[in-house]
């Protein structure tokens, strides 16, 4: 590989497609370096029974704001807005409303009580009342949302997250991978399954060693993930090293999805979403039938993504199975066929889900997102302070490292 362009991007995720972007927009080259055999990163739509399935991101998180909302619509594709059916349990199956009222209000006021009177620990845990009786139930929507246990959650990361969300959730039915990869701007030029191997400075300049030669840059963009940049994977510049110290305190938590495929007359109701066990902090949430689609949606974070991901997808779908037994009979094993399952913890070049703070440590997430020399530059979901763990903190964060390496290399006027 002979190209030497302004700026190398390394990684073609959320976070590197929005640096490239805008390097095209302020008229720089880019070349993006990618590991995998495909764009997107942890944004990834596959096909499988004649449908777009989201394996990473699916929700536009607050849309309303979301600047993958107005790329989609510039691009053609259909936004779907409204209500999302998380929340409900069809036909109050296994659990009463009262019982779901009881439960909810306790996340609501652990989450009021992580934003007024935050614990001194910063332990998330430690916003639990005590002899909290709904406290697996609260592990498991910490799972889903921070992809980890409460102990291991930072209350004022949370807090910035949720005080900046707008609760405005809606879908690309093409998908939010299909999306994401489509929006690589045509001047960059990607490299598929060229993993960076080692990265070393010298006076002026940035070399990256892959397996198809060196490549010499002005300055390099960063976007690995938390466990990627903190791993051994890649030969990093031991001047990077607090940068790699800050990512290990921002790790990647577990969140795993697996589709489901209907098949026969079946019970399930389009659009609806049932919660596998209010009383087990490892359980499955299951959206069925988005879009009308023939297909559950089952999605395992922290303990029960890691259980999922320890035993294997066989063992997940058979779980999965399991609960929807439970809440809608027996019966219904006949209709419910594996169809495709996510493996983030076991892909080498990204390793996770989605990264949060550990306790006492949100302020990694600016320390992380520092330049260094006017060479390096870093981008990534987690470098974001409000919006990390999504998509668009991702696409925010590649503009901002874009625009950090383009004020380095193109002189003020
Ligand atoms: C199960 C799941 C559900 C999610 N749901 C949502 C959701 O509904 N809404 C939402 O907004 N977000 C969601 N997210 C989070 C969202 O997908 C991520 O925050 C976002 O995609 C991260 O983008 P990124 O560019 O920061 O990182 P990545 O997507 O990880 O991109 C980094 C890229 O770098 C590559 N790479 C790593 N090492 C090297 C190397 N040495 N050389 C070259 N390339 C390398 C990787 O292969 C990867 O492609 C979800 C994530 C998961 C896992």
């Amino acid at each position: 590989m002979t190209l030497e362009p302004d700026i190398v991007i390394v990684g073609a995720g959320a976070a590197g497609i929005g640096a490239a972007r805008r390097l095209a927009s302020g008229g720089l080259t880019s070349l993006v370096l990618e590991a995998l055999p495909r764009a997107g990163g942890r944004a990834w739509t596959r096909n499988a029974a004649d449908v777009p399935l989201d394996l990473g991101c699916g929700w536009l998180h607050s849309a309303d704001r979301n600047p993958w909302t107005r790329i989609a619509e510039e691009a053609g594709f259909e936004v779907k807005s409204g209500e999302t059916a998380w929340g409900t349990q069809f036909r109050d199956l296994g659990f009463s409303r009262v019982e779901r009222d009881a439960a909810r209000l306790s996340f609501a006021r652990w989450s009021e009580r992580t934003a007024t009177t935050p614990p001194a620990s910063d332990n998330a845990a430690d916003a639990l009342e005590p002899g909290e009786p709904w406290k697996p139930y609260l592990q498991a929507l910490s799972g889903f949302i921070s992809g980890d246990e409460l102990e291991r959650i930072s209350a004022k990361d949370y807090g910035a997250y949720d005080a900046a969300s707008t609760d405005c959730n809606w879908r690309v039915p093409a998908g939010y991978g299909t999306l994401i990869t489509a929006s690589l701007p045509a001047p960059a030029a990607l490299r598929l399954s060229t993993p960076v191997e080692a990265i070393s400075l010298d006076e002026r300049r940035v070399a990256l060693n892959t397996s198809a030669g060196t490549v010499r840059a002005s300055a390099v963009i960063v976007t690995v993930s938390t466990n990627v940049l903190a791993g051994n994977g890649t030969a990093w510049p031991s001047a990077l090293d607090p940068w790699r110290d800050a990512a290990a305190r921002l790790p990647l938590g577990s969140n795993e999805k697996l589709f489901l495929q209907i098949v026969g007359d079946s019970p399930f109701v389009a659009e609806t979403h049932v919660l596998g066990d209010l009383h087990d902090a490892l359980t499955g949430s299951y959206y069925i039938r988005p879009f009308g689609w023939q297909v559950i949606e089952c999605f395992f974070g922290g303990a029960g993504a890691r259980a999922v991901a320890g035993h294997g997808a066989a063992a997940g779908f058979e779980r999965a199975i399991d609960q929807l037994a439970n809440l809608f009979g027996s019966a219904i094993r006949r209709n419910l066929k594996p169809l495709v399952a996510s493996d983030w913890a076991g892909t080498a070049s990204i390793r996770g889900a989605y990264s949060h703070a550990l306790p006492g440590e949100a302020d990694a997430r600016l320390a992380l997102a520092r330049p260094f020399d006017g060479r390096l530059f870093f981008a990534g979901e987690a470098t974001h302070t409000t919006d990390f763990s999504t998509a668009h903190g991702a696409f925010q964060s590649g503009v901002r490292a874009a625009e950090e390496a383009i004020a380095a290399l193109v002189p003020a006027q």
